[in-house]
Order: C-alpha cells, then sequence, then structure tokens
C-alpha cells in the first residue's frame, strides 16, 4: 500500500528514518502549513520558504514531488489518506505541547479511517520520555543529563543515506504553490529579509556545505573562540538548520567526532544542551508560558512599551546589547554569548517579562526553537530548572569589554561608533566630550543616551527579586 511522508522538521532526505520506514513503497511526500498561537514567526516563515523549495526541488528529481497543504493536519490528514490508498502516515516525532497534542487528534482521525500515524525519532538523538534518572524521573539539571546521554550515545547508529530513488503515487493531488502559502514578507511590509540570503542557504545541501565549513575552519578552535562574537566561524551556524531538520543531530554528532581533535567535546555538549531544552520541553509542557520555578510567578515587573522597543531596535544606548540586536533584525541570528547579554539586560536592567523577550525571539531568529527559546530564556531570567542564579548580573559594558575586546562586533554592527577608541566603544556615554567629538558622534543624535543607569537598574532588579517569597 501506498504510504504518506509528513514532512514537518525534518525536510531533508538523507538520515530521515520516516522515509526509511517508507521505502520500495509508493510514497506521497507532504508538508501541512498549519496555523495557531505558536505558527513559525516572521524569520522563520522566510526560512521555511526556501526550505521547502530545496526540499520539493529535491523530491521531484528523486520522483516523488513534494504536495504543500495548508490548514489543520486532522482533517486534511485522514482526507489525503483516503484518496491515496494510504494506511500509514509516517513523520519525524515533535516535543511542542500543542503539536503533541494534535499528533494524538490526527492520530484518532486517521483510526477511524483504517489509517494511522507512525512517529519516528528523528529531530533528536534521544527520546525525552526514554531518558531517566536513577530513580525514574525525567532529569531537571543539565550536567547530569548531558552524562547519561553521553553514555546512550556512545553506540549511536550511523546515519542513514539518502535513497536514490523514491517511487511516487499515482494520481496524486494537486497542493498549494508555494508562493501561494505566502511565507515571505510581502510589501506594504518592508523587506526586513533582504540581507539573509547573504548569510544562509537554506535546505539539505547548505546545511552539509555549512557542517564541512566548520568542521574544516571552525571545530578545532570551537572551546577557544566560541565566545567570541566577532571570530568567523567561531561558531558552527548550524542552528537554523537544525531547527528545521535540514541536517539531523546524529549526522552532525558523527561527522564531529570522525573529524575529532580540540573543541570536539565543548561542540558536542552544545548539541546536548539542545536536547537538554527539549527534554525539558516534553517533561514541563508549560515552559514556554510559565517559569518552571514556580516562585517566580509574582515576580514585579515593569512592563514599558519605550524600554521594550528600544531593546528590539537596539537603541539603548549600551553597543553590545544594541549590536546584538540589529544583527538579529538583519540577519535572522545573534551569536549566543550577546543573546546571553542582551536577554540579561532585558530581563533585569530594564525589568521586562522574559515572555516579551522569548516573542521578540520567536518573530526575528530564523532558528527559532519554542524548547531552546524558552529553555534560554527562563535560563537567564533565573526562572529556569537549572538556571543561573537571578541575582547574578551581567554586566553589559564589562561583558563587552571581555568578549568583544578589540571591538569587532560592536563596530561592524554599530557602525556610528567605528571610530571611537577601543577603551570607550563600549560605554560611549562615559567617553570625554572631546574623544566623542573626535570619533564624530554626538550622544543623543548619532547614538543614543543609555535608556537606564545600570548601577540603578541592577538595584532595582535585585529589590524586584527580593520581593518573592522562597527565593534564593
Ligand atoms: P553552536 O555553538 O555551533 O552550537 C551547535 C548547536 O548546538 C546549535 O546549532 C544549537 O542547535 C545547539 N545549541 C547551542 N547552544 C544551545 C543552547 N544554549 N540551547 C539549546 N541548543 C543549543 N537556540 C536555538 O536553536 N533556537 C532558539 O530559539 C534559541 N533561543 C535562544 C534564546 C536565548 C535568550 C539564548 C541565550 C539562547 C538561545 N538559543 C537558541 C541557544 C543558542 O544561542 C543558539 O543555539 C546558538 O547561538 C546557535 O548558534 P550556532 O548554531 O552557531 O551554535
Amino acid at each position: 500500500a501506498p504510504a504518506i511522508l509528513w514532512f514537518r522538521q525534518d525536510l531533508r532526505l538523507a538520515d530521515n528514518p520516516a522515509l526509511l520506514a517508507v521505502q520500495g513503497r509508493p510514497v506521497l511526500p507532504v508538508f501541512v502549513l498549519e496555523d495557531g498561537p505558536r505558527a513559525p514567526g516572521g524569520a522563520a516563515r522566510w526560512w521555511l520558504h526556501h526550505s521547502l523549495a530545496a526540499l520539493g526541488r529535491t523530491l521531484a528529481e528523486r520522483g516523488a514531488p513534494l504536495l504543500l497543504l495548508r490548514g489543520d493536519p486532522r482533517r486534511l490528514l485522514p482526507d489525503l489518506a483516503a484518496r491515496s490508498g494510504a494506511t500509514e502516515i509516517h513523520a519525524g516525532r515533535r516535543t511542542e505541547p500543542a503539536a503533541r497534542q494534535r499528533d494524538a487528534e490526527t492520530h484518532a482521525a486517521l483510526q477511524a479511517g483504517g489509517a494511522r500515524l507512525v512517529l519516528h525519532r528523528s529531530a533528536l538523538l534521544h527520546e525525552p520520555h526514554q531518558v531517566r534518572t536513577g530513580t525514574g524521573k525525567p532529569y531537571s539539571v543539565y550536567t547530569p543529563f548531558s552524562r547519561a546521554l553521553f553514555a546512550l550515545l556512545e553506540d549511536l547508529p550511523p546515519p542513514i543515506p539518502a535513497p536514490d530513488r523514491l517511487t511516487p503515487v499515482a494520481g496524486a493531488p494537486e497542493g498549494e504553490r508555494l508562493d501561494a502559502l505566502a511565507l515571505l514578507p510581502r510589501p506594504p511590509e518592508p523587506d526586513w529579509a533582504a540581507a539573509f540570503p547573504a548569510h544562509w542557504q537554506p535546505g539539505e545541501d547548505g546545511a552539509q556545505a555549512r557542517l564541512a565549513t566548520f568542521l574544516d575552519r571552525g571545530l578545532a578552535g570551537y572551546a577557544d573562540r566560541r565566545n567570541d562574537p566577532a571570530a568567523e566561524w567561531g561558531t558552527s551556524g548550524l542552528s537554523p538548520h537544525l531547527r528545521l531538520g535540514e541536517i539531523s543531530p546524529r549526522q552532525a554528532w558523527h561527522a564531529a567526532r570522525a573529524k575529532g581533535g580540540k573543541g570536539l567535546e565543548t561542540f558536542l555538549k552544545e548539541l546536548l544542551w539542545r536536547e537538554f531544552s527539549h527534554h525539558l520541553l516534553w517533561h514541563r509542557p508549560e515552559m514556554p508560558e510559565q517559569p518552571l520555578r514556580p516562585e517566580f510567578a509574582t515576580f514585579p515587573w515593569r512592563e514599558d512599551a519605550a524600554l521594550l522597543r528600544a531593546w528590539q531596535r537596539g537603541r539603548t544606548g549600551y553597543p553590545i546589547v544594541d549590536a546584538g540586536m540589529r544583527q538579529l533584525w538583519r540577519t535572522g541570528w545573534m551569536h549566543n554569548r550577546v543573546r546571553m547579554i542582551a536577554a540579561s539586560f532585558l530581563v533585569k536592567h530594564l525589568l521586562q517579562p522574559w515572555q516579551a523577550g522569548e516573542a521578540w525571539f520567536w518573530d526575528t531568529l530564523v532558528d527559532a526553537d519554542l524548547a531552546a527559546n524558552a529553555a534560554s530564556w527562563q535560563w537567564v531570567a533565573g526562572c529556569g530548572a537549572d538556571a543561573a542564579p537571578y541575582f547574578r548580573i551581567f554586566n553589559p559594558v564589562l561583558q563587552a569589554e571581555k568578549f568583544d575586546a578589540s571591538g569587532g562586533y560592536v563596530r561592524r554592527w554599530c557602525p556610528e561608533l567605528a571610530r571611537l577608541p577601543d577603551r570607550w566603544l563600549h560605554k560611549p556615554h562615559e567617553a570625554p566630550e572631546m574623544v566623542l567629538r573626535g570619533a564624530g558622534v554626538v550622544l543623543g543624535r548619532d547614538y543614543p543616551k543609555p535608556v537606564v543607569d545600570l548601577a540603578e537598574g541592577r538595584a532595582r532588579a535585585l529589590a524586584a527579586f527580593a520581593t518573592l517569597k522562597g527565593a534564593a
């Protein structure tokens, strides 16, 4: 009988267990654009468009074109199964609470017609429901989790090669045209994605090319350079590819191990942070909305639309924060160290709720991922399962002086400050008037004055934290 291959967050042909399961049978590949409160944000939609285009080309070359649908899979898939005679729908498992719920309902709807949904491990190295502590509980702390996973992954099977040919389903129905899914920014909206193509090549080929270059040029120095936001190939930039499964974590894991050398272990540990986020989301489905540490539910945030906007636009007056927020806007991505600094500044110095930051990242990151984004925001905000203590407050100036010492990152994204000497680059508000004038900078005209005084912001954050009952 023919089978349906439902692509979701595994937009690749190689190392795709759902694809392996349908090989040898007529196969109908399908992607369903779903609506809902956690539909992909703007930047992720841009990526999805190009990724679907790439996947569509490859599938057509191998003989089974991709069917694009839009709507509710609980209704569309049983209908498609009935029309194509498929009794099985194969897909990769997802961890997002709404997707899990929908999968259960899709399965039930399919069963009513004599078909079923079969899920495979495809996006992760481990199944979140299979990894347990010694006492049978889910993990809530990263280090023991990663140790357990390293042991489990010792005999991780090798990736599955991509098939050369696929057998199409006869008389497959017509779907939507890719353009009709309207995933790209459309006028009168400004084309905020104009610079994205210079930075990214969505799709399986782009993912493999990036992995290869990173292994060649980045992995050996990864442990030393991963915190340097100005370094070229300091990190892999694989996150948006992993996000949509254009490459599997297993492919990245094995390829990195085969390359080996210095930097390897640190890199593998980062891949395990990704696993850990999904493990948390699986077991704590409230994570995207609610603090994992319940005492934070009464945190006295001071919502302020103007401050939030200054942060979003990269106009806070703190160059490292602004550089990060502008990199995010221009490229859909921000370096991890700067994500931590910018996020901490928002929730601590500006006292804006972490959910507001999470929502902005959700809309602007090409790698926006419910698990990693929510887990990271909660980590920064101090309310996560395994979070940094709230009272440890990053000073954005000191962080910048440490991690962007020669100023390459700030000069790139805040060019109006480029002529400031290193000594003042990260704190133009403290620079003597003469220095500013020499660099052609008038604060308040060319570059904003600080939206908050760091010492005051810090004291206010600590006072807010002190109001929580039972917080340590
Ligand atoms: P590399 O350093 O090359 O790491 C390799 C891979 O490991 C990454 O591609 C990613 O898949 C994974 N990884 C690395 N660090 C983390 C981490 N801390 N948590 C989970 N996975 C990790 N990552 C996302 O993929 N999506 C998000 O929406 C996201 N939101 C974040 C929000 C905040 C506030 C912070 C502080 C971090 C967030 N991260 C998110 C984690 C991290 O910043 C990115 O994964 C990383 O910067 C991606 O760049 P890279 O591929 O070059 O990473």
